[in-house]
């Protein structure tokens, strides 16, 4: 028996059983390169889910956590955290906001934003009835239950209902149906730049600048959900930079920290009065470790130019995965997406390709069912692009 089949018959036996996983277990990175414990090398294309933007073991990040592990690990918020200061700092000097909230996931993250919007409207506006959120039909923002209700995709409400009821779901990119939900009871609209779990969906040019003006009319506060689009993933910073918006709040995580979990909540100097002292807190949140964490890998953004770096193997990756669709037209329908947050659209059957391309090499995963999601570490070349576009290529053949 491999130690993989060891391992993988354990993890049947003992773990509550909520995911869908490749049979594989990964044990080692380097840059964009894993290995499984029964010794193969596999090229990351996933990054395990959009997470690890410097790759796998990257000495800066590994000797700034060694670092802040040696020092101190853990404080809590009662009292004040130097590290966790100054990426608030960093943060804020990169974006639209001017308060930041820590926490430890991008559920979380969207739960902060949607407490503090909720909060806002009860106690600095004075106004109980804005009780609805507006939420986008194929939309993702998280897994517990306040998220889960703001989540307009069947497969992650069923089961756990009754649900949060007060959510309308209008269809995304739908500037007429936001503007018939954006009633004055509505207190936010939570919404992805880019749909990300739901397939890669980009919206139609002018979406965001036209839902900015219909909260701005309404009076409900724009959320964006960055949690997978943010750290420069689509080729700025924050994915909405590229629609010249400014939101009340936006939520990231996913990469913030290179692969350390975290969240933040940022957010407009009004609404951060949402909360006082005692309103919102979180155990772990912005704990030095973290902290560190996301400002090595900020460091390296900035040095390493990333996003620009990021920008330009996007359009390499782009234009290799358009001549592999072009190539497989029978099994392909085209490439969408931004920067390195890339989708193929097949014609049906997206995870027998995944395991086609994990069996030659390449880690993929799947998205909205028939959507194969490219999301590599930013520091990745085009050597890697043209190695994981010829196992593609293989894989589809
Ligand atoms: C991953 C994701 C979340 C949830 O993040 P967790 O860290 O798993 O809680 C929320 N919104 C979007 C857009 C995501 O991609």
């Amino acid at each position: 028996m491999k130690p993989s089949e060891a391992l993988i018959a354990d993890a049947q036996r003992l773990l509550t059983q909520n995911y869908r996983q490749q049979p594989i277990v990964l044990t080692r990175g380097e840059g964009c390169r894993v290995w499984d414990v029964d010794g193969r090398a596999y090229l990351d294309m996933h990054a395990g889910l959009a997470v690890s933007v410097l790759g796998h073991a990257h000495p800066r990040l590994t000797a700034a956590i060694a670092a802040q592990a040696g020092r101190l690990l853990h404080v809590s918020n009662i009292f004040f955290i130097e590290q966790q200061i100054r990426l608030a700092a960093r943060l804020l000097q990169r974006t639209f906001a001017k308060r930041v909230f820590f926490c430890n996931s991008g559920g979380e993250a969207n739960e902060a934003a949607l407490k503090i919007a909720r909060r806002y409207w009860h106690t600095v506006r004075g106004d109980a009835a804005r009780v609805e959120l507006v939420s986008c039909h194929n939309s993702f923002h998280g897994r517990t239950i306040a998220t889960v209700s703001a989540t307009g995709q069947e497969k992650y409400r069923s089961g756990f209902g009754p649900l949060w009821e007060y959510v309308c779901f209008v269809p995304f990119g739908d500037l007429e149906a936001a503007r018939e939900a954006l009633s004055p009871r509505a207190f936010a609209m939570l919404v992805e730049p880019i749909q990300a779990e739901g397939g890669i969906v980009v919206p139609p040019p002018g979406y965001f600048a036209g839902l900015r003006k219909l909260c701005d009319e309404s009076g409900a506060l724009l959320i964006l959900d960055e949690v997978q689009t943010g750290m420069g993933r689509t080729g700025t910073f924050l994915a909405h930079e590229a629609e010249n918006i400014v939101p009340d709040v936006a939520t990231v995580a996913k990469g913030l920290a290179g692969g350390v979990p975290i969240g933040a909540m940022l957010c407009s100097e009004e609404v951060a009065k949402g909360f006082s002292p005692g309103s919102h807190a979180s155990t772990f949140g912005g704990n030095p470790l973290a902290c560190a964490a996301a400002l090595a890998v900020l460091d390296v953004l900035e040095e390493e130019r990333l996003i620009e770096r990021g920008r330009e193997m996007g359009e390499v990756l782009r234009q290799g995965l358009s001549r592999v669709a072009a190539a497989h037209a029978d099994k392909c329908i085209g490439v969408r997406g931004r920067g390195l947050l890339l989708g193929l659209m097949l014609r049906g059957d997206a995870p027998a390709v995944v395991e086609r391309c994990r069996e030659r090499g390449l880690l993929v995963s799947v998205v909205g069912g028939t959507v194969i999601r490219f999301a590599p570490p930013l520091i990745v070349g085009r050597t890697e692009i043209d190695e994981a576009l010829s196992i593609l290529d293989a894989a589809l053949g």
